[in-house]
């Protein structure tokens, strides 16, 4: 009896691990044929300068346009493309249209706006990384100052010396570079240390709740003295909240991003909003920057 109830639950077991197998492959292949299909888009997200309240940077966002499934968010399919590899043809695609935005904007008139690529570690790591840059910037025929790349500190942990190399080559080439989700990972403090970076951007997991959690409150404030001690711009995410934005404006904080501000949108839309808000967007709840 009990050999029959595990034997059900061994296929139970096999029943839904074929199951979940079975939808990562056809997620994989679907994935394979959107690239393909170009039915992937990037949508982009203003990040404002305090001080200005001039729009210094749009993040680019990765977004699949399902036929079945509507509009997919990349945690849906970013995390698989890692494990498959495809996010080295996702990021490829990425950095080209990320170049053809920077182009659009230029056209409008938009000029200072960088663009902003989120780098996979996997991509990252690879030997070639910085000649695939170099090269997405002279088919657009775009200096490196169009651009601006976000990675994570996990990549830091697997070869300090190489990642410094490979940053300091970016900057020869007029990139920024920013440390995305700062403080969710392992990577100890010490690495910041003579880290070619130029911006570190507090996670949203902080900002949540800054203003009620004072173990969140203290973790910003002391990214911020630390960032600014080593010389590093901080950016603030995820901010919904007047409240939350007035708490990082009053601590320091250099630039901020988040759906109070503005919302990722395609970049017809993005263009449209700059355009008519002379590349400004107002900080909710602040008083009016200067409009010279
Ligand atoms: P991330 O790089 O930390 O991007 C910020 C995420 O926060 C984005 O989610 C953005 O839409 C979201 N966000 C911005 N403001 C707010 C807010 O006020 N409230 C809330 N709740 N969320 C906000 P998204 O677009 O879903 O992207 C999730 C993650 O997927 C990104 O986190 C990034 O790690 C990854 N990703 C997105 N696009 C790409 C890409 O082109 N390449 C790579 N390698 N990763 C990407
Ligand atoms: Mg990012
Ligand atoms: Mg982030
Ligand atoms: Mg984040």
């Amino acid at each position: 009896r009990a050999k029959q109830e595990g034997r059900n639950t061994w296929h139970l077991y096999t029943r839904d691990m074929s199951a979940a197998i079975a939808k990562r492959l056809a997620l994989r292949n679907d994935l394979q044929q959107a690239m393909d299909t170009e039915a992937l888009e990037l949508h982009y997200q203003p990040i404002v300068d305090g001080h200005t309240c001039r729009v210094v940077s749009v993040e680019s966002l990765l977004r699949w346009r399902h036929p079945e499934r509507g509009l997919i968010q990349p945690s849906q399919f970013i995390p698989l493309a890692e494990e498959t590899g495809q996010i080295i043809r996702l990021t490829e695609w990425a950095l080209a249209t990320a170049c053809q935005a920077s182009h659009a904007l230029r056209k409008h008139g938009l000029l200072d706006v960088r663009v902003v690529v989120n780098i996979s570690p996997l991509y990252f790591q690879r030997a070639d990384f910085v000649q695939s840059i170099r090269r997405a910037l002279q088919e657009a025929g775009l200096p490196g100052t169009a651009l601006e790349i976000e990675i994570t500190e996990s990549l830091l942990l697997a070869n300090k010396e190489e990642a410094v190399t490979k940053l300091a080559e970016l900057r020869e080439l007029g990139l920024y570079t920013s440390i995305d989700d700062f403080g969710t990972g392992y990577s100890s403090l010490n690495y910041l240390k003579n880290l070619p970076v130029d911006k570190i951007k507090i996670d949203r997991s902080f900002v949540t709740d800054i203003v009620t959690d004072a173990a969140d409150a203290a973790i910003s404030q002391g990214i911020i003295s630390m960032a600014h001690h080593l010389g590093l711009k901080v950016v603030a995410e995820g901010i919904e909240t007047e409240a939350q934005l007035a708490f990082l404006k009053r601590n320091h904080c250099d630039e901020f991003q988040g759906y109070l501000l503005a919302r990722p949108a395609p970049m017809e839309a993005l263009i449209a909003s700059l355009s008519a808000g002379n590349c400004r967007i107002a900080l909710p709840g602040m008083p009016d920057a200067p409009t010279s």
